[in-house]
């Protein structure tokens, strides 16, 4: 790839934050991206917008405002009420090429994911996925995207200084949302989904959800997670049965993952999920940091270990040194159940 010019570099102008919806709902982790984006935009003296499409989003470009963007760029059609990748990425394509942003963020959710390697391809410009930190460079507008690298075991701070746009993703949860400022307005610019844009290439018919295998591991506020230490399947009946008490859910490390003892959708870190729970007790758990990078953003964490030097316990807000086969039968039987 050419590196940009100078002068072309310097055409380049304002964050996007591309926001994600959900049946005409925009969600969370856009107003945790432009928590994130609006520091960027101020340390680089210009404009936040909000890049939405969707079917009936354009009653909530206020919202954004609200949340922190200056700008709401809304594509509102009835045929993007179900996310297709490729027109939507059509369309982001034609806007960024037009407007052009200097940086473009998006959520490592899996629409996200769908859509935004296919922009930064079609946009020639590199993408940073997965990012865990977020700066920028005041002068020169150099982002300054951190993410962990070499199997996790060092965070890499990453620059694309040669081309613009800069994107990356990030994942939800690990940015903070700005309360909500209903003194707060902005611009709202209407684009269309032009006919060129309507691919054609799949059709949804039905979405449903997977009750069955349902872990809302993103949504709890207590979750009792277990790792090797939990020896198998039977250990993890006991942290269930912790777990039912404080109607939280169970988490796991990737060494039980992979003993077949849970299954993958409980998986927390950083190739499993990454999760804010208000406690967070991590039960045999050492606490590598591919494990790290998913929970520690959790507001309160308790570590049970029979290794006091283990990273976990370094990190826990309150350590026990034992063995969790006789603490966890005496935390369940003193904690009434509901
Ligand atoms: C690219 C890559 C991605 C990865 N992604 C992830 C990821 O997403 N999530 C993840 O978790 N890992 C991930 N890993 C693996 C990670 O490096 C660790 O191997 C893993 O997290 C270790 O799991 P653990 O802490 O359960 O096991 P261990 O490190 O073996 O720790 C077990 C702990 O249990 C304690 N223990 C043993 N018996 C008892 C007992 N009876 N009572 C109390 N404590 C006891 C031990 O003292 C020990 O501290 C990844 C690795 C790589 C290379």
């Amino acid at each position: 790839m050419k590196a940009d010019t100078e002068e072309a570099r310097g055409s380049f102008k304002n964050i996007w934050v591309v926001a994600e919806s959900l049946g005409g709902k925009v969600q969370k982790v856009t107003y945790e991206l432009l928590g994130a984006a609006r520091t960027l935009a101020d340390k680089r003296k210009s404009e936040l917008w909000c890049i939405v499409m969707g079917d009936g989003v354009a009653d909530q470009a206020e919202e954004l405002f609200h949340g922190g963007a200056d700008v709401a760029l809304v594509i509102d059609d009835p045929r993007l009420g179900r996310f297709l990748d490729e027109d939507e990425a059509a369309a982001l394509v034609r806007l960024i090429r037009k407007h052009k942003p200097e940086v473009v963020i998006c959520g490592a959710t899996t629409r996200g994911r769908a859509l935004i390697p296919r922009v930064a391809v079609t946009a020639d410009c590199g993408l940073t996925a997965d990012c865990t930190g977020l700066d920028i460079d005041p002068e020169n507008g150099d982002l300054l995207q951190t993410r962990p690298a070499f199997g996790g075991n060092i965070m890499a701070t990453i620059r694309c200084s040669n081309h613009r746009p800069q994107m990356s993703t990030v994942r939800p949860r690990v940015m903070n949302a700005l309360a909500l400022d209903p003194e707060r307005s902005g611009r709202i610019i209407m684009e269309n989904l032009l006919e060129t844009e309507k691919t054609n290439l799949k059709k949804v018919l039905e979405i449903f959800r997977d009750t069955e295998n349902a872990v809302n591991l993103a949504d709890a506020r207590f979750i009792i997670a277990g790792g090797r230490g939990v020896k198998g399947p039977e250990g993890f009946k006991l942290l269930k049965a912790l777990a039912e008490r404080v109607n939280g859910a169970v988490g796991a490390s990737r060494a039980a993952v992979d003993s077949g003892w849970v299954p993958y959708n409980h998986q927390v870190g950083q190739t499993g999920q990454t999760v804010q729970a208000t406690v967070y007790v991590a039960c045999g758990i050492s606490g590598q940091i591919q494990h790290l990078v998913g929970m520690q953003s959790c507001d309160y964490i308790i570590a049970i270990d029979k290794n006091p030097e283990t990273p976990m316990m370094q990190l826990a807000d309150v350590a026990i040194v034992g063995d969790l086969f006789e603490i966890i039968p005496e935390l369940v039987k003193e904690i009434p159940g509901t």
